[in-house]
């Protein structure tokens, strides 16, 4: 009887790793033909400052719109890209809609704000990326200051090639903001690393409101980081009860499902006029 559970068990998982090789590599193939049909929408999640309330910016992220309609998440397919190389076109993809929509708006007369673009580290591995993204940036005649660039705490940690490139971003005239923070275990020396404009205090921090010890390490990296000169970003905010207290600790910017979810482009679009 034992044995016949175990072997239930066992063919359970086999079963969801045949279907889930199957679907990947479904995506994996599926990729050429999505980018050229721009089955890749950039979506927008809006940041708020904490104290007006108003929008002060935007995070561009990316969503893949399968034939039958529906939305696959980037958690699905990012990994994947990744180990297969295809990140890279992905992530120039995303920066180049980006510039491209930004200057559109410009031309249609709306104040544009400024908007941060993820990039992967094995993006950052391509030779020669941040002439790449210059000579986008450059062709569509964006300010730098609207175009931002997301690098995850998890890239850089003790890697001195992405800490080179980062910096090499950074004098082209890109704000940086590092993602992520405080998800994974040297977060401290992260910030000593190279000059971050913003950091983005991750969320599973954010979900220390409420408790005791939590809220004060809150209070800590809040000053810590601001006494660097750097500005924050809470990511991840769901609640009035968060909100109140990043606000009390005078947190620059907002960002989360309390104020917004991401947005596609149409309604991040009217959100943008309204804001004007
Ligand atoms: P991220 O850069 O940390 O982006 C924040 C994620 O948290 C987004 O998930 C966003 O929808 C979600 N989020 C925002 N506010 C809340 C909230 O209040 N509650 C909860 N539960 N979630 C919230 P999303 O869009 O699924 O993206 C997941 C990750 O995929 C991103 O994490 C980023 O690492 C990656 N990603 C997205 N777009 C790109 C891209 O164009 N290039 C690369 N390389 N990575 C991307
Ligand atoms: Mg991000
Ligand atoms: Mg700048
Ligand atoms: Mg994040």
């Amino acid at each position: 009887l034992v044995k016949n559970r175990r072997d239930r068990h066992y063919a359970f998982y086999d079963e969801i790793d045949y279907d889930t090789i199957v679907e990947n590599k479904k995506l994996e193939n599926g990729f050429e033909k999505a980018l050229a049909d721009k089955k890749f929408e950039v979506w927008y999640q809006p940041k708020f400052n904490s104290h007006t309330g108003k929008i002060v910016g935007s995070e561009a992220l990316i969503r893949w719109r399968a034939d039958d309609g529906s939305l696959i998440s980037p958690g699905r397919f990012i990994p994947l890209f990744e180990k297969n190389g295809n990140i890279i076109r992905l992530d120039e993809y995303v920066f180049r809609e980006v510039c491209r929509q930004q200057k559109e708006w410009q031309e249609e007369g709306i104040q544009i704000l400024p908007e941060s673009v993820n990039i992967s580290r094995f993006s950052l591995y391509y030779s020669n990326v941040v002439e790449k993204y210059e000579r986008i940036i450059n062709y569509y005649d964006v300010d730098h200051k609207y175009v931002q660039i997301e690098i995850t705490e998890s890239a850089i940690i003790e890697n001195t090639v992405i800490v080179e490139l980062i910096q090499k971003f950074h004098d082209a005239g890109f704000d940086i903001l590092l993602d992520d923070f405080g998800s994974g275990y040297s977060s401290l020396a992260s910030l000593n690393q190279m000059p971050f404009d913003t950091i983005k205090l991750d969320k599973s921090l954010v979900d220390y409101v409420g408790n005791e010890n939590g809220e004060k390490l809150l209070k800590f990296i809040v000053q810590l980081v601001q006494s660097l000169g750097m500005k924050i970003t809470a990511e991840g905010v769901e609640y009035k009860e968060q909100l109140d207290f990043l606000e009390n600790l005078n947190c620059d910017d907002i960002q989360g499902f309390y104020f917004s979810k991401p947005l596609m482009l149409a309604d991040f679009s009217a959100k943008l006029t309204e804001n004007n």
